[in-house]
């Protein structure tokens, strides 16, 4: 089975456990590479059990080359990261919530 990078609109494969291509990678400030590998659990994508935490990262990563891109407006940048939150927000502890709030803060 192929997996594309998640960035919106790449069509580039990638390995499994990989979030973005080579190129979308080095767009992510180092604050969201880091929280990437931090909450990356081995083997979560043979398992297909990423933790609530890694997909609100994701998420957050996802919206940050999107918009970086031009492919989001900032509306729909926001609305994104919004619905994720909400999506999530339950399943984080309070760290987690902290965490979020720094990601946010480390955007352009
Ligand atoms: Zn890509």
């Amino acid at each position: 089975m192929t997996h594309l990078c998640h960035a919106e609109g790449c069509m580039i494969t990638v390995r499994p456990k990989m979030l973005f291509c080579h190129r979308h990678w080095r767009i992510l400030p180092d604050l969201l590479k880091a929280a990437v590998y931090r909450v990356y659990v081995v083997g979560q994508e043979d398992r297909k059990d990423p933790s609530a935490l890694y997909l609100m990262v994701q998420g957050v990563a996802v919206a940050f080359v999107a918009r970086h891109e031009g492919r989001w407006s900032e509306e729909q940048t926001h609305a994104h990261l919004e619905r994720r939150f909400e999506l999530f927000h339950e399943k984080l502890g309070a760290a987690e919530k902290v965490l979020f709030r720094k990601l946010m803060e480390a955007w352009p």
